[in-house]
């Protein structure tokens, strides 16, 4: 299959947030993720997500203010790395070490379904994505 545009899709805090009307919906479980769009509707936009570390300065899980350098550089902060397992890191060196192990983390929270196009942003990366892989990693 051919190489598709990466997509950053920021969304909006509920989003992220199960909402009891769509009890089967699971919500987006990071507020900046990135993919590819499959197809689109005129106020729907059909989404293939996941993380991916990306230097920030707002948490990419959360969208607090990062504050701590190191986490700025990956942009998780400290409490929601706890959440994916990264144990905060104190030095520029040690984030260089863990780098792939946190790409390989950030790279199982996936995502896929159907956004409401008012309540997400999103733009091109310049990077590609490559379909065949993200399936092999469901
Ligand atoms: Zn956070």
């Amino acid at each position: 299959m051919e190489k598709v545009k990466e997509l950053r899709v920021k969304v909006k805090p509920f989003l992220t947030k199960r909402n009891p009307k769509y009890p089967d919906k699971i919500p987006v479980p990071m507020r900046t993720m990135f993919g590819y769009s499959t197809r689109e509707t005129a106020n729907g936009i059909h989404m293939v997500l996941k993380g991916k570390p990306e230097p920030s300065s707002h948490c990419l899980h959360c969208g607090r203010v990062i504050k701590h350098p190191v986490s700025l550089l990956y942009g998780i902060g400290p409490i929601c790395g706890g959440h994916y397992h990264v144990n905060p890191l104190e030095s520029e060196e040690e984030l260089n070490l863990r780098m792939e192990e946190i790409k390989q983390k950030l790279a199982n929270v996936v995502w896929e379904g159907w956004l409401p196009k008012n309540y997400i942003e999103w733009e091109e990366t310049g990077g590609e994505c490559d379909p065949k892989n993200e399936e092999k990693a469901h």
